[in-house]
Order: structure tokens, then sequence, then C-alpha cells
């Protein structure tokens, strides 16, 4: 008899709702995690009273009930809606693509006026089937938005050419012929009261949790647990054997500054190619703070290499079938579950990382 059922790698999101829920059917767990603290890409860090959201800005939204009720287990959300604004040299506009936008950059005011002169800009492009983010972009709002709100914001963030992108990046955002300003079209949206790391300390209470601990450097670790969940990176797991998966890396420089309120909004996008970095973030306006100082953090996207913080999968064709193949010896490896943005090399959100921990859970307790 092992001392755990489960080991779990990886105290995030994924890693967190499996030891609950795995708790709750009365199993024993140990979660480790290489980190000094719990809460994965979702920690926040208090710095002069405000959250700081320290691997980058987190907005809860799920168009999922079940997922929505399932988190208002462990906190409260406040009513915050993101809606970033967009800077070009000196020119600001309200994202996402909606007529407050077309509004500011051509003077008009109805949809009718709007649509016309997007029509007026693509017509001579002869765009049917656009086959990368340019003609996509191109195609749904025309040449002077594409010039001045994606063109370099795009190409800053991925390090590419918006003709070499496949194009349903852009699909990501709404384009609404409306005067509304809510970067999302999910029927629930919102910021924990008092951040998020409240969530994963409640989901993991009673449960074992040892920081600072690399699952690569445990000895005897398939003596511990019956089982292993495991929220790392895939390739890593089985040392890299079939090659090495991709991933863009952000790096964030933070400043305190010593007023109240910097840029009057929580997320501000600098979409002109000369500025280096994509956007500044401002954390107490995720919680309608009224701190007397305020934190922001600009972000500039890198290059990840092996040792870096590996935030968003490239999932372009030879990234996916690569990942196939390690999925492949996953699904042999016995014993050892594989979950979460790492182990699943996905660019899951969090209410699909919540839905993709709960599948798990089911299948795994399927006979309880
Ligand atoms: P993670 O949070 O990455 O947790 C994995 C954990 O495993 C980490 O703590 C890591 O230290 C640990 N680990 C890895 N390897 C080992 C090892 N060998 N030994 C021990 N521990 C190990 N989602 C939204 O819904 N809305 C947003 O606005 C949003 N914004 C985002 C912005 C950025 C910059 C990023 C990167 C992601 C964003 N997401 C957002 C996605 C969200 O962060 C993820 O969906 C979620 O945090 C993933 O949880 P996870 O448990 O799968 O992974
Ligand atoms: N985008 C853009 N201008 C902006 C904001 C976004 O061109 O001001 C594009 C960019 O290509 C980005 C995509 O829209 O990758 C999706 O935006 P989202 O905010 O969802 O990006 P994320 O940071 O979540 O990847």
């Amino acid at each position: 008899m092992k001392k755990y059922d489960y080991l779990i790698v990886g105290a995030g999101l994924f890693g967190a709702t499996f030891a609950y829920e795995a708790k709750k059917r009365g199993k024993k767990c140990l979660v480790i995690d290489k980190r000094n603290h719990i809460g994965g890409n979702i920690y926040c860090e208090s710095v002069e009273g405000i959250n700081v959201h320290k691997y980058g800005a987190h907005i809860f939204h799920t168009s999922n009930k079940e997922v929505w009720d399932y988190v208002n287990q462990f906190c409260e959300f406040n009513n915050y809606i993101n809606s970033p604004v967009a800077i070009y040299k000196d020119e600001l506009y309200n994202l996402p693509f909606n007529m407050n936008t077309f509004s500011k950059m051509w003077g008009i005011k109805t949809p009718k006026e709007a649509k016309a002169i997007i029509n007026e800009q693509i017509k001579e492009l002869n765009i049917t089937e656009p086959k990368n983010l340019e003609e996509q972009a191109l195609s749904l709002v025309g040449t002077d938005v594409y010039e001045k709100l994606i063109k370099g914001y795009t190409e800053k963030q991925w390090q590419r050419d918006c003709k070499d992108l496949p194009a349903f990046i852009i699909k990501r955002l709404p384009l609404r012929f409306t005067y509304d300003n809510n970067y999302f079209n999910d029927r629930y949206q919102g910021i924990p009261i008092g951040g998020y790391n409240q969530i994963i300390e409640k989901m993991l209470d009673g449960i074992e949790v040892r920081l600072n601990t690399d699952y690569f450097e445990l000895e005897s670790k398939d003596e511990i647990a019956e089982k292993i969940v495991f929220t790392g990176q895939i390739d890593r797991f089985f040392d890299y054997k079939l090659g090495v998966l991709e991933y863009r890396s952000v790096r964030f420089e933070n400043e305190i500054l010593d007023i109240e309120n910097y840029q009057g909004n929580a997320v501000v996008n600098y979409t002109e190619r000369e500025v280096p970095y994509t956007r500044v973030i401002e954390h107490k306006h995720f919680e309608f703070g009224t701190q007397p100082k305020t934190v922001i953090s600009k972000e500039y996207s890198s290059e990840w290499k092996i040792g870096d913080e590996p935030y968003y999968p490239v999932n372009n064709d030879k990234n996916n079938d690569l990942y196939k193949k390690y999925e492949k010896l996953a699904e042999e490896a016995k014993g050892v579950i594989f979950g979460g943005r790492l182990g699943g090399y996905k660019y899951y959100d969090m209410d699909k990382v919540i839905i993709s921990a709960l599948d798990t859970v089911k299948k795994e307790f399927s006979n309880d």
C-alpha cells in the first residue's frame, strides 16, 4: 500500500480542482508545486494592498452555467466587465471593434455608415476565403482598423507577420455594430472579490501541499502514490524524447507608482509597432481599487526556450502533430493522468480548465 492515492503535480487550477474532487470522494492526495506558492498562473501577489496578477491579467468569463456555479462556491465575483482601450500614436479607441471604435475612427454615427466604409475599403481586395490573419482582419474591419489597431499589435505579440498567422486568432475578438465595449460575448464575467488565491486555497483546504518541490527531482517517485496527475509540460515528462513543443513567453515589467490612478482603465493596448510593449495593465482597476498608490505591468512578448516560463502553447500544425505523438505515449503511460494547459498543450481559458478537470474526475471515479 502506497501512502497516497494521488500525487498531483502542479497546484494550478487543474491540479487543485482534481485534488478537491478526489478528497470529496475520500481519496488521499499529495499536491506538489515547484513554485513557492499555490495557484499556478492565476496566482495574485498583494502589493500596496493591490492584487497583482503576477502571471498576466486574468478575467474570468464563461457561458457555461455549471462552471460559473462551480467557481462561485469558492468566491464571490464582482461585476467587472473587460473593456480595454487601444492607443495608436496619439489616438485612443475603444475595443473590441464596435460602433464606438468606428465612430471615433471615421466621425460617423450609424451601423449603416460604418458598414459602407468597411465595404468601400475592402472591395478592391477581392478576399473571398481569408487564408491568413491579415486577410481575415481586412475582410472583417477594413484597412484603417487593420493598419491602426491590428497589424502592429499582432506582429509584436506573435513576433510573426500577419500573413504568416492563422485566421482564427483574430476571430477570438467580438466584432459588433452596436455601441458595446464588452470584450467578451460570454454570459458570465467578473473578477473574484479579493483576488484568485482564495479559490485555490479553499480547494486545497485540508490537503497536503509541498511547495518548492519539482517532480523531476523527487526520489522514488513511483513509490509515493497509486496514481499521478501531471499538469506540467508533457514533453518534459517524456524527457523531450520526440522533440520540444514550442511556447510563446511573456515578460512583465512591474512598477509601483506614487499616484492613485495612472491610466483610468485596467487594460490599455499599445497597437503601434514602435512601442515595444503590447499592453499596460493597471491591476487595481480589476477590483475598483481606491488605494493611494497603483501598480502597473508592461507586457513584452518574448520567444520561449527551455527553462523559461511557458505561457502560450503555439498550436500550429507542427506542434500539434508532435503533441499527438506525446499524447499517444501518455495514453500508454500506466497510472499517469495528464491535464491542464501544459499537460494537454492547449490554449485553455480558466473555464475550460475547470471543465476539463471535472471531465477527468468523472472518468476517473466512474466506478466509485
Ligand atoms: P498552470 O496554472 O500553469 O499550473 C501548472 C502548475 O504546475 C504550475 O504552478 C507549475 O509551477 C506546476 N509545475 C509544472 N511543472 C512542474 C514540475 N515538474 N514539478 C512541480 N510542479 C510543476 N484564462 C482566462 O480564463 N481568462 C484570462 O483572462 C486569461 N488570461 C491569461 C493570461 C496569460 C498571460 C496566460 C498565460 C494565461 C491566461 N489565461 C486566462 C489562462 C489561465 O491562466 C489557465 O487556463 C489556467 O491558469 C491553467 O491552469 P493549469 O492548472 O492548467 O496550469
Ligand atoms: N488583437 C489586435 N489588437 C488588439 C487586441 C487584439 O490585433 O488591440 C488581436 C491579436 O492578434 C490577438 C488577437 O486579437 O492575438 C486575440 O486577442 P486576445 O486579447 O484574445 O489575445 P490574448 O492575449 O488572449 O492572446
